[in-house]
């Protein structure tokens, strides 16, 4: 086989949804967006679905549109951009629920879809997205009267416990949401860690779920095989790859791997990484290209068919590490071109 896998183990999602739900005061909803952090949301939502998970969050319309093909009706899905232009028709048909961020999205909602289901997103430091106290004391009234289904906002540091921002953030929601009824939520995966204090009604967690930090308990969810494509042996004094960055220091066997920077692996992770033949580790040889990725197989002894580089042995948060980023980022770059496998859900 030419292409890479990942295989995506649904049931490693529903025990990270299920053990940040265990500790939530309140109700757990699953973040969503981007395809489920590059996952797949159909199939992540659909097995989340069948667990009992009731609340989906997205980024867009477009993204709520084909999570509603998905789930069928019913179940909550929620929009962060809220609503913007051009989004109303999909809104409605879809039975979307845009977090309305301003007070120009407040009346574009009232006008064209009166009656319709929205939230409310406040703004309590972060400065992104939401409305900003002022804003809110203004629209408060009319807001509540049409019955917001959930009043949201969103932390900044949550990833970092000691963070002063945590504490000031929560007291800002707190004054601004001062009598409310409506369901309050404030937490993503690293707010459901910071304790009860910050959970609300319901929680909003991504990437814990995908088994990212801040969640060190969360089970390895990701597993990221390349078929070798060739091997080779190579003498002393040889080298691998573009500008001739390995050269070799011994008689030395090279397998080549299908799989490069135009499918996440970039090219800054490679001298942090390795490469696992069964439980065996092999270091990269040369530079990461856009198709491909030396490996020294040389103390192996066999040619192996395939390789791990990202699973049980070396998790996203190594991958993360190696290249100076999030594990995050490192699971919305996983490319297009892997065959996605499921097992689990
Ligand atoms: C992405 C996002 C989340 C989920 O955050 P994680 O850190 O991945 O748990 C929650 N709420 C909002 C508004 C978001 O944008």
């Amino acid at each position: 086989m030419a292409t890479a896998t990942l295989t995506i183990d649904l049931n490693a999602i529903i025990a990270n949804w299920r053990a940040l739900d265990a500790v939530s005061a309140g109700g757990t909803g699953a973040v969503v967006k981007a395809d489920a952090y590059g996952l797949g949301a159909s199939r992540v939502a659909r097995a989340l679905a069948l667990v009992g998970v009731r609340h989906f969050f997205v980024a867009s319309a477009d993204e709520g549109a084909d999570l509603r093909h998905a789930l069928g009706p019913g179940l909550e899905i929620n929009v962060f951009s809220g609503h913007m232009a051009g989004d109303t028709d999909m809104i409605n048909d879809m039975a979307l629920t845009p977090m309305i961020n301003s007070l120009d999205q407040m009346v574009r909602h009232m006008e064209s879809l009166p009656g319709h289901a929205f939230g409310i997103q406040l703004d309590s430091g972060m400065n992104r997205l939401g409305m900003e106290p002022a804003e809110w004391a203004a629209l408060r009234e009319i807001a509540l009267a049409q019955n917001p289904t959930l009043i949201m906002s969103h932390l900044a540091c949550a990833d970092e416990p000691d963070h002063a921002m945590n504490a000031q953030q929560l007291n800002s929601f707190v004054e601004m949401t001062q009598g409310i009824t409506a369901p309050r939520s404030l937490a993503n995966t690293g707010g459901v860690l910071l304790g009860p204090a910050y959970h609300f009604d319901i929680t909003r967690p991504g990437i814990g779920l995908y088994g990212g930090l801040p969640f060190t308990d969360a089970q390895p969810v990701v597993t990221l095989t390349l078929p070798v494509i060739q091997c080779r042996d190579l003498e002393a004094g040889e080298t691998v790859g573009y500008g001739n960055i390995f050269t070799a220091t011994r008689p030395s066997r090279i397998a080549t791997l299908s799989a490069g920077y135009a499918d996440g692996l970039i090219r800054a992770m490679g001298p942090n990484l390795q490469a696992y033949a069964g439980d065996t580790p092999c270091p990269l040889a040369g530079r990461i290209s856009m198709d491909m990725i030396g490996v020294d197989i040389t103390d192996l002894g066999e040619d192996p068919k395939s390789m791990e580089i990202l699973g049980a042995h070396q998790g996203i948060e190594v991958l993360a590490d190696a290249a100076g980023t999030i594990g995050y980022e490192i699971l919305t770059s996983l490319g297009a071109r892997y065959t996605r496998r499921y097992t689990g859900g």
